[in-house]
């Protein structure tokens, strides 16, 4: 008998298939845990050593394996959850492939331990690279137990790739925190080293689970519950104002499958549209729960991504959910898929979207409601606005865009209400794509100072004669700009000015944040912040950069670790320093519709002399734009 070849190629077989499934320890953790839950389990108890490197441990009290299937689960492709063809397309489990646990077993020293209910006891099996070593009974409770040590101990290849233990461990944890979202029924706990790091009790509320795993920053959430036809989404979701720096607030499930998937996010952005400032994301929980064959969860090897059958109603449905949460009762209806996020828009409440817009302090925030609200942070040239006859108008024009949006309803502070009337040929505005006027006189020092105020225009724009020219300059850019620009002359000169709070800020981190900060104390210190890194995921800000606001201690911290994480770790944080800065400089803004006293605005205009000026704000959006006398006797047909 060739048994000696046979088993030579399963085994390569194997090697080759784990890798795919296994690419580090956080897989095998993926891989056990949803096995776990397959089978089934109450309670789940992961426990690893040294990131994972050393051992990984998951212990359940599911359905147990009996002495055959737990030989036959070491087969590749030995699955009990499908049969035949047709069940990939009805897939109601997390795993289906049967080739986790051979996958792994071919590269690890593992140990399986299982029982069934009402045998009286359970048996184990010992393997060293695929190859079984030893088979004995074991004494143990239902359930099944399997130790997974010495990670590629026979792929050194493999393990060279290893990043540090905290952040293999890292990467498990983030894995069990987002899956234990999606089980909140389920008991789980997770040991690093010795110490519990998760010990998430039962819940019967996926909220309350939330709570448990990501901490306090669900509390102004709404819930999210809607059906149609086969579509179900369920979770809750936080205000736009509550927004983060990166996706990765966005907790998406498919039938209860974490994914970070392109279509749900979009369509998740698109149900914030335009409440939430550019570059910024959401907070939410979602579970999309679906037919399973109206979704294909087996294009991605490790299923993070999913194919929908009828990927625009699924879009839709998402987006029309959550545009509807931020609507009044009155406007609820019925979702219609056809009806695209435009049409929903518009029809927002207008004082809910102020209130929105009023608390955010993000950069680039709209000037106005939704509807008078086109994101046109790159500042439209001045162009030709239409005139509706008897409608009070400011004097000059406004971008493109918003003209076509606003009902103007307010009249603009400090300007003759008179309508206006001009021909569009007769105004030039400034060819080619938003370039920011270059007049050189503006940026000559002194100058801002010297401007006479007219007025605030929108509550947004400062309105200034500088000698024969009206210069508009948007006070939230300004202020950025300036903030900007002091924090790089601070931590050049020694390090940001630094305020202790009086009660530190108590926060959750993620994991991946925890490991990074910890790291990088020392550069944190010189940006201003003073944090006590506690044991699990919380953290204590005890001093923040001066120029802050307590109340934004916690978002800036957020934003600046999410710079940092992006930063590789042997980079130094001057590597990210302007990016890092401006993300501090936003947090300390005026922001646009603020009412600013005749005062504030000549103390905003002496700032800007004060920095070595460019005509952009940090994002590149414009702070300054001018226009000629004789751009406006054109408009007046004046020349
Ligand atoms: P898959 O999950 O794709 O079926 P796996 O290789 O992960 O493939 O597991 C193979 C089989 O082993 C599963 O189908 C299941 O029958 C059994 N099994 C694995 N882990 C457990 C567990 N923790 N409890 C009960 N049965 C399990
Ligand atoms: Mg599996």
């Amino acid at each position: 008998m060739t048994a000696t070849i046979r088993i030579l190629s399963e085994d390569l077989c194997n090697r080759i298939a784990a890798g795919e499934v296994v690419e580090r320890p956080a897989s095998v953790v993926k891989e056990l845990v949803e096995n776990s839950l397959d089978a089934g389990a109450a309670s789940i108890v992961v426990t690893i050593e040294n990131g994972g490197r050393t051992l990984i441990r998951v212990e359940d009290d599911g359905c147990g394996m009996s002495r055959d299937d737990l030989f036959l689960c070491l087969e590749r492709h030995a699955t009990s959850k499908i049969e035949s063809d047709a069940d990939l397309f009805r897939l109601r489990t997390l795993g289906f492939r049967g080739e986790a646990l051979p996958s792994i077993a071919a590269v690890s020293r593992t140990t399986l331990k299982s029982r069934i209910a009402g045998s009286d006891e359970g048996w184990e099996l010992q393997l060293e690279g695929g190859a079984v070593r030893k088979s004995q009974g074991a004494g143990m409770p239902p359930g099944t137990d399997i130790e997974v040590r010495q990670l590629f101990f026979n792929v050194p290849a493999r393990r060279k790739f290893l990043k540090s233990d905290a952040t293999e461990f890292a990467h498990c944890a983030d894995f069990i925190g987002h899956i234990a979202l999606a089980f909140p029924q389920v008991r789980m706990v997770l040991r690093h080293n010795g110490r519990v790091i998760l010990n998430l009790p039962r819940q019967n509320d996926p909220f309350l689970r939330a709570r448990d795993v990501l901490g306090d920053v669900f509390g102004d959430a709404l819930p999210v519950e809607r059906r149609a036809g086969d579509l179900c989404l369920t979770g809750f979701a936080a205000p736009p104002q509550q927004n983060r720096s990166l996706a990765d607030g966005i907790h998406a499930y498919v039938n209860r499958r974490f994914v970070r998937d392109r279509l749900i996010q979009h369509a998740v952005l698109e149900g914030y549209r335009q409440l939430l400032p550019k570059q910024r994301y959401p907070l939410a929980v979602l579970f999309l729960d679906l037919p399973p064959e109206q979704v294909d969860v087996n294009v991605h090897p490790a299923k993070r991504e999913v194919r929908f059958r009828n990927q625009r109603e699924i879009h839709d449905f998402i987006a029309t959910t959550l545009l509807d949460l931020w609507r009044a009762p009155r406007e609820e209806e019925a979702p219609s898929p056809g009806a695209g996020a435009s049409e929903a828009v518009p029809s927002l409440n207008e004082e809910q979207a102020f209130d929105l817009f009023a608390r955010e302090n993000a950069p680039n925030v709209p000037d106005g409601p939704p509807e008078s609200a086109p994101q046109t942070a790159d500042a439209a040239p001045p162009a030709e606005s239409v005139l509706v006859k008897g409608e009070s108008r400011s004097a000059f024009p406004p971008p493109v865009s918003e003209t076509a949006a606003v009902p103007e309803t307010r009249p603009a502070d400090g300007f003759a209400e008179r309508p206006v009337s001009f021909r569009t040929e007769h105004f030039s505005p400034p060819a080619g794509p938003p370039e920011p006027s270059r007049h050189p006189a503006l940026f000559t020092r002194g100058r801002f100072g010297a401007m006479r105020i007219l007025g605030q225009y929108h509550e947004t724009y400062i309105v200034c004669q500088d000698e024969g020219d009206l210069v508009l300059v948007d006070q939230h850019a300004a202020h950025e700009r300036i903030g900007f620009e002091r924090l790089k002359a601070e931590f050049h000169s020694h390090a940001v000015a630094s305020q202790t709070l009086l009660f530190p800020v108590v926060m959750d981190l993620d994991f991946g944040e925890r490991d990074m900060l910890e790291k990088r104390k020392s550069d944190m210190e010189r940006l201003g912040f003073d944090l006590e890194l506690y044991g699990g995921r919380s953290c204590a800000l005890r001093a923040i950069p001066a120029f802050l606001d307590p109340g934004e201690a916690e978002n800036a911290l957020r934003d600046v670790a999410a710079e940092l994480l992006a930063l590789d770790a042997s980079s130094a944080l001057e590597d990210a320093l302007d990016k890092v800065l401006i993300r501090m400089a936003c947090h300390g803004m005026i922001r646009a519709n603020q009412t600013l006293s005749m005062q504030e605005m000549r103390e905003l205009l002496r700032q800007l002399d004060e920095i070595d000026f460019e005509s952009h704000c940090p994002h590149g959006r414009p702070v300054v734009q001018r226009f000629s006398r004789r751009a406006i006797e054109a408009m007046f047909q004046r020349t």
